[in-house]
């Protein structure tokens, strides 16, 4: 499995990343975790994003979603005629908010170019990808993602707060993709996101061997988020840059 780093800034696009977007491919199949603010632009320097055959959500703030509605025009007004729907997964009512983003009616919504699936807790296969979303710790609802594929194991956190959920849902994984929003020293809201030292904790708990901290956001140096990790974590770490390419 093939993960390329497409935008890793949290919250909001920073100068240097767009928003949250990670691309998957395996076995001659391309998928996407989260496809936030500015995304869709960078996508294009890897692939056409248009070959991209389903797209996964963890949560719908708009650094995760917002690129949906870019897709749904890039899709939809191709010059030769409208591409057939491609699955898109995220929590329940994932299809209504994607309409709201656009201010489109919630009887179409973008139903002629996206089938959505709201999340029940069950695996979702696309192609070799088996995605198995699992709930974790934020200020609204959102997912973690188990992906697995080729026998290899991927854990995003999506946005979270520390929790279990995230530890039991991580073992075993070959590469745990967390987020690390927050820094230690300061005071930080409670259930919202990750401190680098954090990340490392649950990445040591659940015996992870690997980590890749991710969307950092741009009002904080990274290099900082990234040393609580490095002090703590008994494998190796390092910070998710965009164009970064990573053999699962
Ligand atoms: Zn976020
Ligand atoms: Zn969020």
């Amino acid at each position: 499995m093939k993960l390329t780093i497409i935008g890793c800034a949290g919250s909001f696009p920073g100068p240097d990343s767009s928003a949250s977007c990670y691309l998957l491919q395996h076995d001659g199949t391309s998928i996407l975790l989260d496809l936030g603010n500015g995304s869709l632009g960078s996508l294009a320097r890897h692939i056409d994003p248009f070959e991209v055959s389903a797209v996964a959500l963890s949560h719908l703030h708009i650094d995760h979603c917002a690129d949906v509605a870019s897709l749904y025009v890039g899709r939809k007004w191709q010059p030769d005629g409208p591409l057939p729907p491609i699955p898109v997964a995220g929590p329940e009512g994932v299809g209504d908010r994607m309409a709201n983003i656009y201010g489109l009616p919630l009887d179409v919504g973008m139903k002629e170019q996206f089938d959505f699936i709201d999340y029940d807790h069950a695996p979702v296969e696309f192609g070799p990808f088996m995605i198995t979303p699992f709930l974790v710790n934020h200020c609204v609802v959102s997912y973690g993602l188990r992906v697995e594929a080729g026998g290899r194991t991927l854990v995003f956190s999506g946005d979270t707060g520390a929790c279990q959920n995230l530890i039991d849902n991580s073992v075993g994984a070959d590469l745990a993709l967390y987020e690390a929003s927050y820094l230690s020293r300061r005071e930080n809201p409670p259930d919202m996101h990750l401190t680098g030292k954090e990340a490392a904790e649950l990445a040591n708990a659940a015996g992870v061997k690997r980590l890749i901290l991710t969307h950092l956001v741009a009002w904080y140096d990274s290099e900082e988020v990234l040393a609580e990790a490095m002090g703590l974590f008994s494998g190796d770490v390092e910070l998710a840059k965009p164009g970064m390419v990573v053999e699962i």
